[in-house]
């Protein structure tokens, strides 16, 4: 008998948060970013589903390309951090990637083989400070690409802080972002090819001129911003299990390691078979949210490897086999986090095999 924990991945969900997005993107080409395992996700099911729709993916290494080009994927991949050494330059051109150059290194081991790039880009950085060139760097680094035969140059760069479209730092950054199109074009034409936006520069009022966005947290359902009213985001995946054993505690009692959690009143604890051994958070703290048919219960007691518990006293529906929802549609991973004080990207990539993935199409 398989324990009833699941991850669910509704790739409809997928679809329409992409077609959504399409939408705020307006002209602009779409990428969607599906590194780290499409944040957990399943990269090579949720590029299979994405892939007549986008104009491009991204990942973060070499490996994760090959990964999707070995599956059938014959989109573009952009490789956000270039190569890492002279050897995959040769893999990103036997497998037709597009590489983003960020410093000399890479520069210098491309070489031999820009005429095999179709298309690289160029990575600046505005203010981020994690990689890039410098702006005064591009003009010059654009013309050597030009000379070693490179057609198509997209220069990009990364927000540090797109949430806050009125920060200095999100200001700062767009100010040079704009200059330095006005600098290497001539006039702010960026046909050429020219990318900032993520998700929450997608979905906020950012606004930067660029030519295409680069989508990821947000095609998988999460926001780290409020969606504005016109856009619905649903969560692709539902992380779910049922409850495994119930029981009466006296009041004074407590529950799980370190006795954390201490009973207020005799209170009744559900037991359920997920544990940070699944990606479930052990910073998740007493009250975080899981869903059931009845309602949310909050979470008592410190999560173990395999097990958690929840304070089900006031919901004396909840029995044995009754099914929850750790994240998805209630609790939102993005809620989760705020219990786990994290953000749902790192509950979602650091999901680990143990508990199956199911794929509804
Ligand atoms: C991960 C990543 C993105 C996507 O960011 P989201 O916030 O998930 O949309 C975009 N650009 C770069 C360079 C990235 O590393």
């Amino acid at each position: 008998m398989p324990r009833p924990s699941r991850f669910h991945i509704d790739l409809e969900a997928l679809t329409h948060n992409f077609n959504e997005l399409s939408r705020l993107a307006g002209s602009r080409r779409k990428m969607a970013v599906v590194k780290a395992n499409a944040y957990g996700h399943g990269a090579v099911a949720c590029a299979q589903r994405l892939e007549a729709f986008v104009d491009a993916f991204a990942v973060a290494i070499t490996e994760e390309a090959i990964e999707l080009r070995e599956a059938g994927i014959n989109s573009p991949v952009l490789v956000l951090q270039g190569p890492h050494s002279a050897e995959d330059v040769s893999a990103i051109a036997r497998y037709k990637l597009w590489p983003a150059i960020s410093n000399y290194h890479q520069l210098k081991w491309c070489h031999k083989l820009t005429h095999n790039l179709d298309q690289v880009w160029l990575k600046v950085d505005t203010g981020m400070h994690r990689l890039g060139f410098d702006i005064n760097e591009v003009a010059e680094t654009q013309a050597k690409l030009h000379n070693l035969g490179v057609k198509n140059i997209t220069l990009m760069s990364h927000l540090a802080d797109a949430e806050d479209v009125n920060s200095m730092l999100t200001q700062r950054q767009t100010s040079r972002w704009s200059d330095l199109l006005g600098i290497t074009t001539g006039t702010v034409e960026i046909d050429q090819g020219a990318s900032f936006s993520n998700s929450a520069s997608t979905i906020g009022a950012v606004s930067p001129p660029e030519s295409w966005v680069r989508l990821g947290y947000s095609l998988y359902g999460g926001s780290l911003i409020s969606l504005p009213p016109e856009l619905t985001l649903k969560p692709v995946m539902n992380f779910t299990s049922e409850v495994a054993a119930i029981r009466w505690i006296e009041s004074g009692e407590t529950v799980g390691y370190g006795g954390r959690w201490v009973a207020k009143r005799r209170s009744r604890i559900a037991t359920i078979p997920v544990g940070y051994g699944d990606g479930y958070p052990r910073a998740a703290a007493d009250g975080t949210p899981i869903g059931t048919p009845y309602g949310t219960v909050p979470l008592a007691g410190k999560v173990s490897m395999d097990m958690i518990t929840a304070d089900v006293t006031d919901m004396p529906d909840i029995e044995f086999g009754t099914k929850v929802t750790l994240w998805g549609d209630t609790p939102s991973m993005d809620e989760v986090a705020t219990y786990c004080g994290t953000i749902g990207y790192e509950l979602c990539t650091r999901i680990t095999e143990r508990t199956p993935r199911s794929f509804s199409r």
